[in-house]
């Protein structure tokens, strides 16, 4: 029997194949859940249809959080169709290209704005739109990057955007936890997604971080996937306010060189 055999799971943020979202919805599936996937706008329809066909998911909803009436109504949808939710995974991160290559304090106002609604007052509104939905036991998670408490380069406002949304986190696992509901955050390695590709240098960056992490590999969609079935599932029912790291142990690095560097070649 899968882990999350019986819990209604909605996945917010799939953009493609390559999607965090997609790893997500897939180890999902193999656990057992029923699914349900929203998506950004009218233009990502004819590529996360089929996906969603893939998987045999049927609740398939458009989405712009950053659009209170939408929000809503995608709320009441889901509740129309499955009665109670029991996960929410917030998979959603935008910064205009502008930002994430010129220096931080450059950063126009509108930009910051931009990010925070997107990155960060998304989650919080969707905790809110889903709260009377939710069952007792339920599990919220958004997905974070380590550039929310050291700086890497090029992520700017996005990393202020994801200190942000780490500690919203906290305090809406602070505020849900009465209720028996449970908030958390994964802090995924580099991976090569749509998102990605628009922060200046990734593509060494990512390089870098095979040599320099304790495990010496890239993290990929799949191994985000299985910890967010741990935190979906009954297994980590203790667990809240967390920011789990699957980064091949990068952050517990102080000093970062390769194998090289450290053999003097
Ligand atoms: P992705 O496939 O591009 O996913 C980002 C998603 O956010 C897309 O589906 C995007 O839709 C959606 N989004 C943007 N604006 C939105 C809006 N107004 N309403 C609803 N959805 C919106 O890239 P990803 O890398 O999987 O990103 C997923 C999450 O993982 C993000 O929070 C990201 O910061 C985080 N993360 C990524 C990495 C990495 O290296 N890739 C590492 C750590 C954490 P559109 O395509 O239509 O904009």
């Amino acid at each position: 029997m899968g882990l999350l055999e019986g819990k209604n799971a909605l996945v917010f943020g799939l953009a493609n194949e390559r999607s965090i979202a997609w790893g997500i919805t897939q180890a999902f599936k193999r656990e057992g859940a029923n699914l349900g996937i929203s998506y950004a706008g009218e233009m990502l329809e004819k590529r996360v249809k089929p996906l969603a066909e893939q998987v045999g998911c049927k609740w398939v909803e458009e989405c712009d959080v950053t659009k209170d009436d939408q929000i809503k109504i995608t709320a009441e949808k889901a509740a129309k169709h499955f009665g109670k939710i029991d996960v929410l995974v917030h998979s959603i991160a935008f910064a205009g290209k502008d930002e994430l290559s010129r220096p931080y304090y450059e950063t126009s106002r509108e930009g910051f704005k931009n990010a925070m609604d997107i990155s960060v007052y998304s989650l919080v509104a969707l905790a809110n739109a889903f709260l009377p939905y939710l069952n007792p036991n339920a599990s919220i998670m958004c997905l974070t990057y380590y550039g929310s408490v050291k700086v890497a380069p090029n992520y700017n406002v996005m990393g202020v955007a994801k200190a942000a949304l780490e500690s919203s986190t906290r305090y809406l696992a602070y505020d849900l936890g009465p209720k028996k509901i449970r908030v958390n955050a994964i802090s995924a390695g580099p991976i090569r997604t749509l998102a990605a590709a628009g922060v200046g240098g990734f593509r060494d960056m990512y390089k870098h971080f095979a040599d320099a992490a304790p495990l010496r590999e890239n993290v990929t969609i799949e191994d985000v996937g299985n910890s967010a079935v741990f935190l979906a599932s009954d297994l980590s029912a203790r667990i809240t306010g967390e920011v789990l790291y699957v980064d091949s142990g990068f952050n517990t690095v102080g000093v970062q060189m390769t194998e090289k560097q450290e053999k003097g070649e």
